[in-house]
């Protein structure tokens, strides 16, 4: 049996399972997060991107209203977007997210990508995009990342979330991070799966005491329902789930390809934070800390690395943002 938390450089315990808010649709998400709750999620990975974190919190309140759980059992990780890098626009935005939420405070506050676009006003522009209008221009932001991780080190001097980290950074600008950080980088949530295991990055992050938290655990499967520009390296890959070091594992440990896919990483202290609307799979996807692999299983898995990214807006974006360049 594994552990199911970890402990943040913060000093602040996380779920190493938890539940992933993208695409979850506003008008069901407070129901979906609600009976998340009821299944046993206490993690719930949200960002003001996926324009559901007010319905989210609902869910969350509910619980609590009816005593299924309380505030410090939750864990709320949420994220600032690309155009709200500006020290001033990234203390407002998390002061705004704080409260669409409604439950005091946030546990996790990560900075979404290493790149800043021009700055939106929330209230004309009300859902947060890549792009300045329908065309799909793009405009970037000329703000050190240095300004945006201080202003996040505000947000938690000012009580509004407990731990910060980043997401979608590689090393260079971790280690940079690193020489002016007052506050610890918590947790560094990436794409990872086997066909992009990134196993250098990892390893750096790990021994400079982040967590990692993998997302898209599942690989091509998030990406499929997606437009024809985010898809189309999802639809010419083979599934996870049917690819033989997976489905030996499953097998062999009496479990679904799905839970194989999340035992590979949570076995090697990488939070996974899968998203499913079926109650079925809501329930086996908690159930992912409870067999071990052998390391030969889990290096099986691992060969299957292609180093295949299918978050890629140096690939998706028509005037391509290349990060992972
Ligand atoms: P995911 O890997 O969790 O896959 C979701 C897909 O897998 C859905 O199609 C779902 O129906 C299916 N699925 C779920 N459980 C299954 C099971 N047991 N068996 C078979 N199919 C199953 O994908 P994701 O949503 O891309 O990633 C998870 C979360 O990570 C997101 O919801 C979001 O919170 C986060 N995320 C973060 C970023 C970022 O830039 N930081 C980017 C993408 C996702």
């Amino acid at each position: 049996m594994g552990k199911s938390t970890v402990t943040l450089a913060s000093g602040h315990d996380m779920p190493l399972v938890g539940f992933g808010l993208w695409k979850v649709p506003k008008e069901t998400a407070a129901e979906t997060v609600y009976n998340a709750i009821k299944v046993g999620y206490r993690l719930f990975d949200g960002a003001y991107d996926y324009q559901n974190e007010k319905e989210a919190g609902e869910g969350i309140r509910r619980a609590i209203d009816e005593g299924l759980v309380k505030r410090e059992e939750i864990f709320i990780t949420t994220k600032l977007w690309n155009n709200y890098h500006r020290k001033e626009h990234a203390l407002a935005m998390a002061k705004k997210q704080n409260a669409a939420w409604g439950l005091g405070y946030i546990d996790l506050y990560l900075i979404h990508f290493p790149c800043a676009l021009e700055y939106i006003d929330p209230s004309i522009r009300q859902y947060p995009a890549w792009w300045m209008d329908e065309a799909g221009a793009i405009a970037l932001d000329k703000v050190p990342i240095r300004e945006t991780w201080e202003a996040l080190e505000t947000v938690v001097d000012q009580g509004i979330s407990r731990s910060i980290g980043i997401s979608n950074f590689q090393a260079q600008s971790i280690y940079d991070i690193l020489s002016y950080a007052r506050h610890p980088i918590s947790s560094l949530q990436i794409e990872h799966h086997p066909y992009l295991v990134q196993p250098d990055l990892v390893t750096m992050a790990q021994e400079n005491g982040i967590i990692v938290t993998a997302y898209s655990s599942f690989g091509p499967q998030s990406f499929l329902e997606l437009p024809p520009a985010f898809s189309k390296r999802a639809k010419v890959t083979a599934l996870l789930f049917d690819t033989e070091p997976v489905k030996k594992a499953a097998k062999k440990y009496n479990v679904t390809p799905a839970q194989v896919l999340l035992r590979w990483a949570t076995q090697r202290d990488i939070a996974v934070i899968p998203k499913s609307n079926n109650h079925e799979r809501l329930a086996q996807n908690l159930q992912v800390t409870d067999f071990d692999m052998t390391k030969e299983e889990l290096e099986d898995i691992s060969a299957l690395d292609q180093g295949l990214r299918f978050n890629d807006p140096g690939f998706y974006l028509t005037q391509p943002i290349r990060i992972f360049a």
